[in-house]
């Protein structure tokens, strides 16, 4: 497709005027359509006849008018929303080049508003009322949770009806009681003013400075990127929304990406104790009502503030100031599926384009962009001191070569005492396993053979809590047979290894009198639910808490003064090429729960390698060391982010034309050759089967300044690719599955 338009010369196009529209649809061109009676903007989102259909698109510039223009038909309908900047068009534009992705895939990520076509209309949605109710019942009390949890978003129906899981009818009893209003309003009302002055928290000396710094940046009204690199409970929160206030002060609109939706809730209510009133949300837990309401104030500058997941980097911003990208280095910013892009670096590029700062904060950030502040391409503030009286915990090994173990045990009698002592003095207890489920491994006693998915080539992982066994890459699930599924032995089914859930039983054998609770991100339960956990967490309800990564994010223990991470070796493993770092991160991160408050934490890693440099580093706490040697390592083999990375992944039905295509490609890289670039594979990806798909990946290494992407591209379409085979290429890979 061909793309640079040209912004500045035509902004209107009258009744008639040839102009080229951009779908969604798989085709890889523009459109050419007439202008409708009333005339199109350049950026216009549209309504177009396009065979039988209607399909939406958007003004992209002048038609080309190479098509006969007696058939070129003409734009059915303009839509009653902003039209999109020629920013956006930029982002757009770029992003796809960048990452590889076709046009028409950019412009759907920018247009996941439900109900794009509808025009403004009212809508019946649900309010709490002022009335008590006589008989409170379990369902009645969830719908009165449901929207006094989420007091700034709108339900219908229907909506509330799913958010409550109850019927209708407890919903039309409550609004005949009086309890809950019906309200009939504007399906797209703005959102309310957010308080840049609101009263707020007296920060440190230190804070100040930092705040104050970031203030500038914002002010600058250019773009910036700046890393806020602080240890964890330093209040980098605190730090960046004064960023974030400087930005409304300035009547521009924010940002703020954050790693895991199920923290939304906290994060909004301490948004709204900053500022006064909640900001937008953007991510999967929203209603459709609400996203289409979010998506339209944000065009129409009526959304101040958003909170949301990586794809809120597509909204049609109408003034964006700064975009803030928390726990930056987290792995959820990495798309892996469909479109692959790093929500981090196009933050980046889209702040770019705009004009505004970039924040990216973390205590632990990626080496990408440690690397770029090192070379001063970045910013860089760091906060070296908790908040308060908190001081950073303690990090000790446990040496598990020495350490007599029960079969089926992974507590170390170390680490028991530790916890007893922690029992005695009304102290809580993390320990961390980041594995999900019951045992990550199922084998027959009796032929050896592992339960695996029949779609893919993962093992099942048993959730005895649940019931049943799921495999955490197609997320298939199945009862746990009775007889082995190979040899067809009955009761011969066991489980190897721990998961969070087994972990929890031992713990209970171990600790009778201690009351336990399991945070797994997969435990079925909702955001509210969850967010009720936490508090009672917090507030000392649990004596030892027994989690996966769903804790090493971000909560607040005041209570928590042991941190015990029962398999330190385990991320270890895998020769991924951010293994190192990763663990690492994640290390330092869970020991960060350990004394937040007054007490002093302290933090035990059971692991059979206390001699690894990884391991040496985590204790010793010299992060600018581990950083500056992992560079110098990565700098030497040219790896990322001193070199790049491309993943090129086949996958398809048949394994046999899968490798030969993938064979055939490697032997043909004269496209790759001339820009110097190292072609290594095909190797099967780490897992070769996923939902019936065989995957073999083949690894592209190239220098820093070399435009990879455009040999790739070349090289990749070169090959006539069988229909039931899909290469997608992966640019910056994260992980290598
Ligand atoms: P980080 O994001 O660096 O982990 P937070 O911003 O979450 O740190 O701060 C950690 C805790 O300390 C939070 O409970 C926060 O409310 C509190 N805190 C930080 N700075 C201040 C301050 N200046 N005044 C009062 N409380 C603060
Ligand atoms: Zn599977």
């Amino acid at each position: 497709m061909s793309d640079q338009i040209k912004h500045d010369s035509i902004q209107t196009f009258s009744h008639g005027e040839l102009v080229s529209v951009l779908t969604t649809q798989p085709i890889d061109r523009f459109l050419d359509y007439k202008a409708p009676k009333n005339g199109v903007k350049l950026g216009s989102y549209v309504e177009i006849p396009l065979g039988p259909r209607k399909v939406i698109g958007v003004v992209w510039g002048v038609g080309k008018g190479d098509y006969d223009k007696s058939k070129i038909r003409m734009i059915s309908n303009v839509l009653e929303v902003s039209a999109m900047k020629p920013e956006m068009m930029e982002f757009l534009l770029r992003a796809g080049r960048y990452t590889l992705t076709p046009l028409n895939v950019m412009l759907k990520l920018a247009t996941r508003a439900p109900g794009l076509a509808n025009p403004p209309s009212m809508n019946i949605v649900y309010a709490k009322g002022n009335r008590t109710i006589d008989r409170m019942t379990p369902a009645r009390e969830r719908v009165l949770n449901a929207l006094k949890d989420n007091s700034d978003m709108q339900f219908t129906a229907k909506e509330l009806k799913e958010a409550a899981n109850v019927s209708i009818s407890v919903i039309k009893g409550l609004v005949s009681q009086g309890a809950i209003s019906e309200l009939e309003t504007p399906r797209d009302i703005p959102y309310s003013k957010l308080d840049p002055y609101f009263p707020s928290k007296k920060l440190t000396s230190a804070q100040k400075i930092a705040g104050n710094t970031l203030r500038d940046y914002v002010r600058m009204g250019t773009y910036s990127t700046t890393l806020l690199r602080g240890v964890t409970g330093s209040g980098k929160t605190e730090v960046y929304l004064e960023a974030v206030s400087e930005c409304l002060s300035l009547g521009k609109q924010a940002l703020i990406l954050i790693p895991e939706i199920a923290l939304t809730v906290e994060f909004i209510d301490r948004l709204k104790k900053r500022f006064g009133e909640k900001p937008a949300q953007w991510h999967s837990g929203v209603t459709m009502t609400e996203k289409r309401r979010c998506w339209r104030m944000v065009g129409e500058d009526k959304a101040q503030v958003v909170v949301g997941a990586r794809s809120s980097l597509y909204l049609p911003f109408k003034n964006l100031g700064l975009i803030v990208v928390d726990e930056e280095h987290d792995t959820s910013y990495k798309q892996e599926d469909g479109a692959l892009y790093s929500a981090r670096d196009m933050a980046v590029m889209r702040a770019s384009i705009e004009m505004g700062a970039v924040i990216l904060a973390s205590a632990t950030p990626s080496l990408e962009t440690w690397a770029n502040a090192d070379g001063g391409k970045y910013n860089r503030i760091d906060l070296t001191e908790r908040f308060g009286d908190a001081i950073m915990p303690e990090i000790l090994t446990i040496d598990m070569r020495h350490q007599p173990m029960l079969k089926n045990s992974w507590i170390s009698p170390q680490l028991k005492e530790e916890v007893d002592l922690r029992l005695e003095r009304d102290e809580q207890s993390l320990l961390f396993l980041n594995r999900r489920g019951y045992a990550p491994i199922t084998v027959c006693r009796k032929c050896g053979d592992q339960v695996g998915c029949e779609q893919c080539d993962a093992r099942m992982v048993e959730h005895r809590f649940n019931g049943h066994l799921m495999c955490h890459q197609c997320g298939e699930t199945k009862n746990i047979p009775n007889a082995c599924p190979t040899c067809g032995e009955v009761d011969c089914l066991t489980a190897v290894g721990p998961g969070v859930e087994r972990l929890a039983e031992e713990a209970q054998e171990k600790f009778p009198n201690a009351k336990i609770s399991v945070l797994s991100s997969d435990m079925l339960i909702s955001a509210q639910a969850l967010k009720a956990r936490i508090k009672g967490i917090a507030s000392g309800e649990a004596d030892i808490i027994i989690g996966t990564q769903l804790v090493a994010k971000g909560h607040n223990f005041p209570l928590l003064t042991l941190v015990g991470v029962i398999d330190s070796d385990l991320a270890l493993m895998g020769g991924d090429l951010r293994a190192a770092e990763r663990t690492f991160q994640l290390m330092r991160q869970v020991a960060g729960r350990a004394g937040r408050a007054d007490k002093k934490g302290t933090a035990f890693l059971q692991t059979h390698q206390p001699e690894h440099s990884v391991i040496k580093a985590i204790l010793n706490g010299d992060e600018e060391e581990f950083w500056r040697s992992e560079a110098k390592q990565r700098h030497l083999a040219g790896m990322p982010p001193f070199g790049r990375l491309a993943g090129i992944i086949l996958k398809g039905p048949n394994i046999n034309n899968v490798l030969s295509l993938a064979n055939h490609m490697v032997r043909n890289t004269s496209m790759l050759d001339s820009i110097n670039a190292k072609v290594y594979g095909p190797a099967p990806a780490p897992i070769a089967r996923v939902r019936g798909n065989y995957r073999y990946r083949i690894l592209v290494k190239a220098s820093k300044d070399i435009m990879l992407q455009s040999a790739l591209l070349k090289w990749r379409n070169s090959f006539k690719v069988p229909n039931d085979i899909q290469i997608s290429i992966d640019i910056d890979p994260q992980s290598f599955y």
